[in-house]
């Protein structure tokens, strides 16, 4: 349960954490009596061809270590990576665990480079090509985000914005913005130390821990350290930090909690 609250919001200006901001002073009527949040989500998709073999084999990794730990998460997929994939995305919704699957748009298009309208168009091509009834959480391709009323108007009830934050989600046109928090990618092969600290910030304060990636981030070849070093120790702190309260939830199920107690 959170039990001090950080009055200052400060940057963290070295390495890894330069881009990561702590916000914690005005969560007090959000997550204070709450808990705090451990969250994870995977942006499915496949930008570069050469991407296609390394996703699909770091999909199967992802799930299989969500199984083994218990941890729900939620994939962000683009539609046309899913319809080429066919294989990866069945396994995704046929997981033991619980996957929320969230929508990142179909054809992987930047918001700042498209109309309104067409924008609207892919999503709800998307939503439709995944077969997903009421979808809830939505990831906007590079996190570029623009048109939120219009996502707001499709039902959806959380986004991941871009900047970093540890703290409460923040609402947003009626959305929930479950901010990112730690992004992994090859580098973070010896960075469990680091999000350990992190998790325990976290913690203390009834923030959202939120860890996002690619499936192709930790599918390449070699990717027996990545899996030893970081992802397996990751999943099992988050595992085993329930029993201090942390609550591991999808971010659909963060914003419809969010929406009940406010
Ligand atoms: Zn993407």
């Amino acid at each position: 349960m959170a039990r001090k609250w950080n009055s200052t919001p400060f940057l963290i200006k070295k390495g890894i954490l330069r881009f990561l901001k702590i916000k914690l002073e005005k969560q007090s009527n959000l997550l204070k009596s709450h808990g705090s949040y451990g969250c994870i989500s995977i942006d499915f998709d496949v930008t570069r061809e050469d991407r296609f073999e390394p996703n699909r084999r770091g999909t199967d990794i992802l799930l299989e270590l969500s199984e083994r730990y218990g941890i729900p998460m939620t994939w962000a997929v683009c539609g046309r990576d899913a319809v080429k994939d066919n294989k990866s995305y069945r396994k995704i919704v046929g997981c033991s665990v619980k996957q929320e699957i969230g929508v990142h748009t179909f054809s992987h298009i930047d918001a700042f480079k498209t109309e309104r309208e067409e924008f609207v168009r892919d999503v709800k091509m998307c939503i439709s090509s995944l077969g997903l009834h009421e979808p809830r959480t939505f990831v906007y391709p590079w996190n570029r985000v623009r048109y939120l009323d219009s996502i707001a108007e499709l039902g959806f009830i959380a986004y991941r914005g871009k900047e970093r934050i540890i703290g409460p989600p923040s609402r947003n046109e009626n959305l929930w913005n479950i901010h990112p928090v730690f992004y992994v990618d090859s580098k973070v092969v010896s960075s469990y130390p680091i999000v350990k600290n992190i998790v325990e910030i976290c913690i203390m304060n009834g923030a959202i821990f939120h860890l996002w990636m690619h499936p192709w981030n930790v599918g390449y070849d070699d990717s027996n350290r990545i899996v030893s070093n970081f992802l397996e120790p990751t999943f099992r702190l988050l595992d085993k930090k329930r029993e201090e309260g942390m609550r591991i939830a999808t971010c659909g199920d963060i914003a419809e909690e969010m929406c009940k107690i406010n």
